[in-house]
């Protein structure tokens, strides 16, 4: 009897389920859907936005449409606001800033829901230690990471690196970057501009580039030159992307001095005559005429206490007052100072006040930290406008230049919505599948169902970066949510507290 009733009683409910399945589901939608309404829907290429709906089912996007609500299910309604792939920020720098703030709330604030770490040459080292400290101790966005040409150098030089490498250390050298590549790096940084990738010639490049194209990884450079020898550097970076068959993002695309200022379209000449023959070459660019960086940098030829040597640096930037110190540790009260008016105070010429830096940092080993004001808005405006052109801040957490807060807003605010200088398709293509399509991945930085949901929803009236150079870590305001992996990290302003980004391995 017992028996008969349960048989009976499942039986019964088995019927019901199966008249009402659709029913069924509907009355308890699983608890790990969220339906997004009424949004515009920009799906990271150049489409024109539709109105529809998403819905994200665990870390994906499990449909996109016309769709309604379940009764149950979380809705937003995102009236009036535009729901875009997650930002790719393919040019960061938080690899520090991580440690202590995994919440990253200056980078989800803008919309960037995964950042390539390791750029510029420097990368942690062993990749497969770092993907697994931060496996285990996640982030609120995604990250992958570099290896980078000059942390390998040095594992292969040590400190005799301000020279040549024999043929046997570049081979180790490749060595270890198709290790790296095995361990989960996507591809090989370089800071060629910098003390140790400086000394490298461009057999020692195109033999790890080579090495890590073997492997589907891509070459990210700062070029050796972004002053006035750009053309040059430029020549040599397209050399080593043609002899090692790699795709390269050429970092934070610039014309950095007098001399090179409004050269913009002979630049932009050069790179395209290399892709029409075939030269997978991409640029990213910060949206701001200053640059950040050390001291030293504004000296190519390295002759740091020449006078004649620091003269010409300080008059190629365009004079001493576009040269601001944000931090030099023998000296904090210097932050904040240009070099110009801190001369001034110490009763020097320019080039004095440069040489007296030069000297108590390299004493307490250290070295100032600048920015820039040496590049021209035209200049920058001709790059912003080529197909090839993708986003990125070469900012991160922490930094000191307000790109590391306000990239991502300030092109969307600044440069499409009050300036014009692209249209807002066009601007979230340069975020979002742009630089997914240079590191290869397919399922990201793309509205599509079955793609992961790493998603931004905005407001394009008001979004806009409010970091500056006085106040660099200034949140912006205009994102008004941002899903990594299906989750909310970042929600009216605020950090949910969820770390769900995933390490992005090669
Ligand atoms: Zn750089």
């Amino acid at each position: 009897m017992e028996n008969f009733e349960r048989i009976s009683a499942a039986c019964l409910l088995a019927a019901l389920l199966a008249v009402a399945a659709p029913l069924a589901f509907l009355a308890s939608p699983p608890a790990d859907t969220v339906l997004i309404l009424n949004a515009q829907l920009a799906d990271g290429t150049e489409a024109p936005f539709s109105e529809g709906a998403l819905r994200i089912r665990g870390n994906r996007i499990s449909s996109i449409g016309k769709l309604s609500p379940a009764p149950g299910e979380r809705v937003i309604d995102a009236h009036g606001l535009v729901l875009a792939p997650g930002f790719i920020d393919i040019h960061n720098h938080s690899l520090e800033g991580l440690e202590g703030d995994p919440l990253a709330e200056t980078q989800i604030a803008q919309g960037i829901t995964t950042a390539v770490e390791g750029p510029d040459g420097e990368s942690p080292w062993p990749i497969a230690a770092w993907i697994a400290a931060r496996k285990k101790n996640p982030a609120a966005l995604n990250l992958a990471v570099f290896a980078g040409h000059a942390t390998i150098r040095k594992q292969v030089m040590g400190e005799d690196y301000k020279r040549i490498a024999s043929e046997a250390e570049i081979e180790k050298m490749a060595e270890l970057a198709w290790q790296a590549m095995n361990e989960g790096a996507i591809g090989l940084s370089s800071g060629l501009e910098y003390e140790v990738g400086s000394y490298s010639n461009t057999a020692e490049l195109v033999a790890m580039a080579r090495s890590v194209s073997e492997h589907g990884g891509i070459y990210s450079t700062h070029i050796r030159d972004e002053a006035d020898k750009s053309f040059e550097a430029l020549l040599e970076e397209i050399a080593i992307a043609d002899q090692a068959h790699i795709p390269v993002d050429h970092s934070h695309i610039k014309l950095g001095t007098v001399g090179v200022w409004g050269k913009a379209y002979e630049y932009i000449r050069v790179i395209d005559e290399a892709r029409s023959r075939g030269v997978d070459f991409m640029a990213d660019c910060y949206p701001y005429e200053a640059w950040h960086s050390d001291i030293k940098v504004i000296v190519p030829d390295k002759q740091y206490q020449n006078p004649a040597s620091v003269e010409k640096a300080i008059a190629d930037l365009g004079g001493a007052d576009r040269l601001i110190i944000t931090d030099f540790k023998p000296h904090p009260s210097y932050a904040g100072h240009s070099l110009a008016d801190l001369a001034k105070a110490a009763k020097l010429s320019a080039v004095e006040m440069y040489i007296r830096i030069i000297r108590e940092g390299d004493a307490a080993n250290t070295e100032a930290d600048v920015i820039g004001h040496s590049m021209i808005e035209s200049d920058v405006k001709a790059f912003y406008q080529q197909s090839w052109l993708m986003v990125a801040s070469d900012g991160g957490i922490g930094m000191e230049h307000p790109r590391g807060a306000g990239t991502f807003p300030r092109v969307l605010g600044r440069l499409v919505r009050e300036k014009h200088w692209l249209t807002l398709p066009e601007a979230l293509r340069k975020m979002t599948s742009l630089p997914a399509a240079r590191l290869g991945w397919t399922d990201r930085g793309v509205l599509r169902e079955g793609g992961y949901a790493d998603l931004v929803l905005f407001d394009p009236l008001t979004v806009a970066d409010r970091s500056t150079f006085e106040k660099p870590q200034e949140l912006p305001v205009g994102i008004e949510k941002v899903f990594v992996e299906g989750q909310l990290v970042w929600d009216s302003g605020k950090a949910t507290g969820a770390r769900p980004g995933v390490v992005i391995t090669h």
